[in-house]
């Protein structure tokens, strides 16, 4: 049963995600062929007419080179164009290369020096020109705000950034394709059109979550223009795939101060810049910040990103909040399933949204006083739900909610230990699978037989991402 269930939201993702590639409709065999000889010789320097030549040659130049783009997206290395590698393959993205030179200066080049100028040569009708200034001012000061450099805008005479909307073969010999796959480019340092950056005219421009985000992709390019190549830190702005982050409070990533500071030495601010860095799934010290069931997968929340854990495959996938639910905070604090109406709900402070798969439905957020909490309750640390009741942990307490009358069962809260014996310190995170609840605590899950009512194992919460 659990298996059936698991389908629907995994194909709703893929039409979500690859509005552009109906993978349905994907003849089997020539079309893949297609995708990934295109890919590679676009982005892993697959040498154009290598179908042409000697069979056998071919065959082992396109294994290598996708072991090449298996790696860097951290995908499992085969050698072979399975679906998780033809997934990443047809997501939008940026136009330079993940490997090799896009530009003919050999050796990494650099500006020589830091007082950049920049000039915007066009606009794109679907936002106000103050708006596309907007965005390209607060790009470059991504970069300036962690770097000595500064960026100028000059309206007229040689700038070293010319930045254009330009649409199919536009004369650099990378032709953009129209809407997605490729949504820009830029060059690294030097003459001529070194530094420039060009956006696809065919793509939808905004400054929302919607697709795609000028600022974001900009701020992406611009670090191309300052002579970065693409990073394989999935949460780097410099990560090659394009990817929604908060732009109102957004910070740039450690990878990609450490990238630009490598090239330009520490900002000139006495206090240096930090940025967020990406949670790798093996550090033994990760913890989470909720979990919950999904339609049979299990969703680990940290920070802006979530862990989806498929329950057959048992493979795991690391992905952006955003990229799922655009209007969904980051930093999610409790979540919990409830199975017999096809909800999860997701809580942040005195807020909570109900999504049914990743459709966030009307009228959310609402405020945590609709469950009954008192007034001091601000903030839910973890939740789960279980036979028609739902379980609330906050500090060393929990309350108890009943799904069907839809109202706080009376005598709560009680403490957290006195039920859950073995359960002693604060909850971060639990969800249930079969009759156990699991808690996270720190870097350790607890195993709570509902049956037995106690503990009957204890591990490094990094076991459910596949780490030893
Ligand atoms: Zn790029
Ligand atoms: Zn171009």
């Amino acid at each position: 049963m659990s298996s059936l269930k698991v389908l629907p939201l995994l194909l709703l993702f893929h039409t979500q995600l690859f509005k552009a590639f109906p993978v349905s409709s994907q003849p089997k065999g020539e079309k893949n062929i297609e995708v990934v000889q295109n890919y590679l010789e676009k982005f892993y320097q697959l040498p154009k007419d290598v179908y042409q030549s000697e069979r056998k040659n071919s065959a082992s130049v396109i294994v290598e080179k996708l072991k090449e783009m298996q790696q860097f997206f951290g995908l499992t290395v085969t050698g072979k164009p399975n679906a998780e590698t033809l997934e990443m393959m047809q997501k939008p993205r940026c136009g330079v290369p993940d490997t090799g030179e896009f530009m003919l200066t050999p050796g990494y080049p650099r500006w020589k020096h830091t007082n950049l100028t920049y000039r915007i040569i066009n606009y794109t009708p679907q936002l106000s020109e103050d708006d596309v200034e907007a965005a390209i001012k607060k790009a470059f000061q991504v970069w300036s705000d962690v770097s000595p450099l500064s960026f100028t805008k000059a309206s007229q005479g040689e700038a070293d950034i010319n930045i254009a909307f330009v649409q199919g073969a536009h004369g650099d010999n990378s032709p953009f394709d129209g809407p997605n796959g490729i949504l820009a480019h830029a060059f690294q340092p030097g003459q001529g059109i070194g530094g420039d950056a060009h956006f696809d005219a065919e793509e939808t421009w905004t400054k929302t979550s919607e697709n795609y985000n000028l600022f974001l992709v900009a701020a992406h390019e611009f670090g191309h223009s300052l002579g970065l190549s693409h990073s394989s830190d999935p949460g780097a702005l410099m990560y090659p795939n394009y990817a929604f982050s908060e732009t109102s409070t957004y910070l740039l990533p450690q990878d990609d101060i450490n990238g630009i500071q490598a090239i330009y030495g520490p900002s000139d601010n006495p206090v240096q810049p930090t940025g967020p860095s990406t949670p790798t799934a093996c550090d033994p010290r990760l913890t989470f910040d909720a979990i919950t069931t999904l339609r049979g997968e299990i969703l680990f929340f940290k920070d802006k990103y979530f862990w989806r854990r498929h329950p057959q495959l048992r493979r795991v996938e690391l992905n952006f909040i955003s990229l799922f639910w655009p209007s969904l905070p980051t930093g999610i604090q409790a979540a919990y399933e409830d199975s017999d109406r096809d909800l999860v709900f997701l809580f942040k402070g005195n807020q909570y949204w109900a999504l049914n798969g990743y459709d966030i439905q009307q009228g959310y957020p609402k405020d945590i006083s609709n469950y009954g909490f008192p007034s001091n309750v601000q903030a839910i640390d973890a939740a789960v739900s279980y036979r028609t009741k739902t379980y609330f942990f906050v500090n060393n307490q929990f309350w108890r909610y009943d799904n069907e009358r839809q109202s706080m069962e009376p005598g709560y809260p009680k403490s957290i230990a006195s039920t859950f014996q073995g359960i002693d310190s604060r909850v971060d995170a639990v969800f249930q699978e079969n009759d156990f609840f699991l808690f996270f605590s720190g870097p350790r899950y607890y195993a709570f037989n509902l049956n037995g009512r106690r503990v009957t194992g204890v591990d490094r919460s990094i076991r459910w991402l596949n780490c030893r």
